[in-house]
């Protein structure tokens, strides 16, 4: 299937302040990575923050940082990672709850490991998804809870930044985090509050990450959420290949279409594009350092 065109160049330069440059949705081309990163440069979309969030994928993302020097890389185990290590660990030693843990200890020293790395900036994508596992599944949601603080600590040990993911599950990882106190620099990936929610996070100085979701025609709420906050704690992502905005909603995204939302962006605040790119840029210089 054809790609969505490139929308117009943006005057300045901006991140991409999450994307998965090894996933391919079903169906789709893969999209080498010297590509994606040349289509997006074109329309002034010229660095991006790789996110690898199972083993295999960190992995993976420590060498691709070291290959292309517009990226840094973020490592962790994603929430539904940890509930499935944990379950196939208790059933491939027939039902023993301890090799459960012992999977998710082994999986938690390597990535340990490869955050190391001085370009890895990002601990994540960590957090909680009650999305894709219910109130039910008692010991896959523990499960996620002793990941995230595990992640967290992880963040503070290393001085590196936090990128939370949250999907339905808003007052839990709010607890967490009030629990294990958040390290200094915490980014609520795609983020998916309404503005209340955004106004709190921006009042504990964590930054908020807009997807492509900010475009879709139901999404006021998170519109609203954008103006609630100090534009100087925002920043935009893709979620690639996920989440592309409106009018390619559903289709594959990428970082050539970042543009599409940083003008929704630069519409909701009412200000400049010129401006709003170069407050992003300056927003992701600032959390992450110069690379
Ligand atoms: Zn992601």
């Amino acid at each position: 299937m054809s790609r969505p065109p490139a929308p117009e160049p943006l005057p300045l330069p901006v991140v991409d302040d999450h994307a998965h440059f090894d996933h391919t949705r079903a169906g789709d081309e893969p999209f080498a990575v010297a590509e994606a990163l040349a289509a997006a440069t074109a329309v002034n979309v010229t660095r991006a923050v790789q996110i690898g969030c199972e083993l295999e994928s960190a992995r993976w993302t420590v060498e691709v940082i070291d290959r292309h020097r517009e990226l840094l890389g973020g490592v962790a185990l994603h929430p539904t990672e940890a509930t499935g290590l944990v379950a196939a660990g208790v059933a491939a030693a027939g039902g023993d709850p301890d090799a459960g843990q012992a999977a998710l200890a082994a999986a938690f020293a390597e990535i340990e490991r490869l955050a190391g790395h001085p370009r890895v900036r990002v601990i994540g994508e960590t957090g909680l998804d009650h999305h894709w596992v219910g109130a039910d599944d008692v010991s896959g949601r523990a499960a996620q809870v002793a990941s995230f603080r595990w992640h967290i600590a992880l963040a503070k040990r290393l001085g590196k930044v936090l990128q939370i993911h949250d999907r339905d599950a808003h007052p839990d990882v709010l607890r967490v985090l009030a629990q294990e106190s958040a390290p200094e620099r915490t980014v609520f990936h795609c983020f998916s509050g309404d503005a209340e929610m955004a106004r709190f996070c921006a009042d504990q100085g964590w930054y908020l990450s807009f997807a492509g979701t900010l475009t879709f025609k139901n999404a006021d709420p998170l519109r609203e959420a954008l103006r609630a906050v100090p534009f100087e704690q925002v920043l935009v992502e893709t979620d690639a290949p996920y989440l592309a905005p409106v009018p390619h909603r559903g289709r594959t995204n990428a970082g050539y279409l970042v543009p599409i939302t940083v003008r929704c962006m630069s519409e909701v605040r009412g200000m400049a594009l010129d401006a709003t790119c170069a407050r992003l840029d300056a927003t992701a210089g600032a959390l992450y350092g110069p690379w």
